[in-house]
C-alpha cells in the first residue's frame, strides 16, 4: 500500500510506452506523476532479455520501430540525452520471392521505384505525394478523429487507405514484386488483406519507410521505456515495479487515474464506479487474433538466398502476395496457417551489443487465432529455411512464446492480440467506444491510455500522449479522492 500521506495528481497504472508516454506529459504540465507497474520490470511491450543463452539480448515483443522513430510525440522529447540511440540499417523491409530476388522498401524513393520494374512509376504515384509534408500527415494520422492540419493530403490518404490492400494490390500494379511488397506492409494491420483499411496500413508504412528507415533500439526495445521513464524521473515522476493493480482499492488516492490496460481489465478493476452500460461495450471491445513468436541464438547471420535481405532491419517472409492474403485469411477463419506470413527480424545485424561476437540474434511472429495451443515453430523454421536454406543449421538455441505465455506476462495481450484490439472499419476510428473523447471515460477522474485508444498499437506512445492531454483539460476540476 502508499503510505497514507502521499498523495499524487494522478496514478498510471502500467509503464508500457503508452502508460510512461502519459505519465510524461502529465509531468511536463507540472502534475504529479505515480506510475505503477505489475511486472517485476518497467517497459510492457518493449522488454528485453536474454530468452535464450547468456549474451544474447532478444526483445520480448516489439523489436522494430517503424512509428517509433517518427512518433510526433516522442520527437518532442530529448529522448537521447536518457540512453535511446536509434539504429537504422540500409532498408526497412526485404520481401524475399522464389522466383527473383528480394524486393526492397529502400529508404530513396526512386531506388525502390526502379527495382519494381512495369509498377516504377505506379509505385511512384502511389507514395511520393505523401512524401512532402509526412510529419503532417503522421500528426493528423496518429490521434483521434479530428480535423486534420492538411486537410487535401489526408484526404488523398483516407481514399487511397480505405480499400482492401489486395484490391489496390491488383489494380495499381501488375507485377508481383510490388504486390508482394504492398502485401507485407498491409499484413501488419492482422487483419484479411481483403479487408477495408488494410491499405492504410500499407501506406502508412511505405511512406514511413521513405522518410526514416525502420529502426531497432540500441541495446534492444527496452531502452525506449527506459528512456522515458528516466526522463520521467528527472521531471519528479515516480514508478514502481511488482503493483498489480486488481481493483481499485489497490489504488492511492489522486485527482485521475489512466489506465494503460486493455479495455475489458479496465472494466473489471473500476467496476461499479462506471455505469453497467459503458462497462458493458468495454467488455464487448474486440481484442482481435494473436501471434506466435519464437526467438534464435544464432552462430551466423540468417544465410538468405538473396543476401541484400541482410541490409534491411525487417524481413517480411511469405512470398506472394496471393500466399500473404491466404496465410492471413486462414488465420482470421480460426486456422494455423500452414505457410505462415512472418516478420523476421535480425537486430543483431544492425546493433552489435545484441549478440557476443560473430553471433546473432533471430526474431519471427506469426499471425495466429486468438488464444491458439499449436506450437507453430516447425512452421515458422519451414518458411524461413524456404527462402533461408541451411538456417537450421545456424541455430544455438530457440525460446518459442504461445499466445497464453504472452498474457501471462501481460495481462494486455488477451489471447496473445499484440495490438490493444482489432483495427477493422468498425474498431479503427471509435477504439473503445464511441466517444467525442475516446480517452475519458463517464467517469471524471478515470482514463484509457493504452494502444485500445487511437491511434490503436505499436510503440509511439501517442495513446498516451493523447490521453493525458485529455486528463489535463480537466485536471484542475477535478478533486483529490480515493477511486475506491
Ligand atoms: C510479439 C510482439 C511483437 C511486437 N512487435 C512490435 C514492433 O515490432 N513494433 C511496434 O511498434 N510494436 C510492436 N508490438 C506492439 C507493441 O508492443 C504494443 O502495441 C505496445 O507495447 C503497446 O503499448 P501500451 O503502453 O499500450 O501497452 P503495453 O506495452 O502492453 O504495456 C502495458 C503495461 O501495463 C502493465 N499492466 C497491465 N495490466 C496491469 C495491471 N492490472 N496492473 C499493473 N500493471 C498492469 C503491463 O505489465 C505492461 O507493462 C509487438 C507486440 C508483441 C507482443
Amino acid at each position: 500500500m502508499e503510505r497514507a500521506d502521499e498523495t499524487f495528481d494522478a496514478v498510471v497504472v502500467g509503464s508500457g510506452p503508452n502508460g510512461l508516454a502519459a505519465a510524461v506529459e502529465l509531468a511536463r504540465a507540472g502534475a504529479s506523476v505515480l506510475v505503477l507497474e505489475g511486472a517485476g520490470t518497467i517497459g510492457g511491450g518493449t522488454r528485453t532479455a536474454e530468452l535464450t543463452l547468456p549474451g544474447f539480448r532478444h526483445d520480448v515483443c516489439s523489436g522494430v520501430h517503424t512509428m517509433g522513430i517518427v512518433s510526433p510525440f516522442f520527437r518532442e522529447l530529448p529522448l537521447e540525452d536518457h540512453g535511446l540511440v536509434w539504429l537504422q540499417g540500409g532498408a526497412s523491409v526485404a520481401h524475399p520471392l522464389d522466383d527473383g530476388p528480394a524486393v526492397m522498401l529502400w529508404r530513396s524513393l526512386e531506388q525502390t521505384a526502379e527495382q519494381l520494374g512495369r509498377d516504377a512509376r505506379a509505385y511512384r504515384r502511389l507514395v511520393e505525394p505523401f512524401l512532402r509534408d509526412p510529419h503532417a500527415l503522421l500528426r493528423d494520422g496518429l490521434g483521434p478523429l479530428r480535423w486534420p492540419s492538411r486537410p487535401l493530403q489526408f484526404a488523398r490518404f483516407g481514399m487511397t487507405g480505405f480499400w482492401p490492400s489486395t484490391w489496390l494490390g491488383s489494380v495499381v500494379f501488375r507485377e508481383a514484386p510490388a504486390r508482394a511488397l504492398l502485401a507485407g506492409c498491409a499484413a501488419h494491420s492482422i487483419l484479411p488483406l481483403s479487408h477495408l483499411l488494410t491499405s492504410a496500413m500499407a501506406l502508412m508504412f511505405l511512406v514511413v519507410g521513405h522518410v526514416e528507415p525502420w529502426p531497432v533500439a540500441r541495446g534492444g526495445s527496452a531502452a525506449i521505456t527506459d528512456a522515458l521513464a528516466s526522463y520521467l524521473r528527472s521531471l519528479g515522476g515516480v514508478v514502481r515495479t511488482g503493483r498489480w493493480v486488481r481493483s481499485a482499492a489497490d489504488l492511492p488516492p489522486a485527482r485521475a487515474y489512466l489506465f494503460d490496460t486493455d479495455p475489458h481489465q479496465l472494466a473489471r478493476i473500476v467496476g461499479d464506479a462506471l455505469p453497467a452500460g459503458y462497462r458493458r461495450r468495454l467488455e464487448r471491445y474486440r481484442m482481435g487474433p494473436g501471434v506466435f513468436k519464437v526467438d534464435w541464438a544464432l552462430d551466423g547471420p540468417i544465410p538468405w538466398k538473396d543476401a541484400t535481405c541482410l541490409e534491411a532491419s525487417t524481413v517480411h517472409v511469405s512470398g506472394t502476395m496471393e500466399e500473404t492474403a491466404a496465410s492471413e485469411a486462414a488465420m482470421f477463419r480460426g486456422r494455423e496457417p500452414e505457410r505462415p506470413f512472418l516478420i523476421v527480424l535480425q537486430q543483431s545485424q544492425i546493433d552489435a551489443t545484441r549478440a557476443p561476437d560473430g553471433r546473432h540474434t533471430g526474431y519471427a511472429y506469426c499471425h495466429v487465432p486468438s488464444g491458439s495451443t499449436f506450437d507453430m515453430t516447425d512452421r515458422i523454421e519451414a518458411q524461413i529455411e524456404r527462402f533461408a536454406p541451411g538456417f537450421r543449421e545456424r541455430i544455438l538455441a530457440r525460446h518459442g512464446t504461445s499466445t497464453a505465455e504472452l498474457e501471462r506476462e501481460n495481462p494486455n495481450y488477451v489471447g496473445g492480440a499484440i495490438t490493444g484490439g482489432m483495427a477493422d472499419v468498425t474498431q479503427f476510428f471509435t477504439r473503445p467506444v464511441v466517444r467525442a473523447d475516446p480517452y475519458a471515460t463517464p467517469h471524471p477522474r478515470v482514463f484509457l491510455c493504452s494502444g485500445s485508444t487511437p491511434p490503436g498499437g505499436g510503440v509511439h506512445g501517442m495513446c498516451g500522449h493523447h490521453a493525458a492531454r485529455s486528463v489535463l483539460r480537466r485536471l484542475e476540476r477535478a478533486e483529490l479522492a480515493p477511486l475506491a
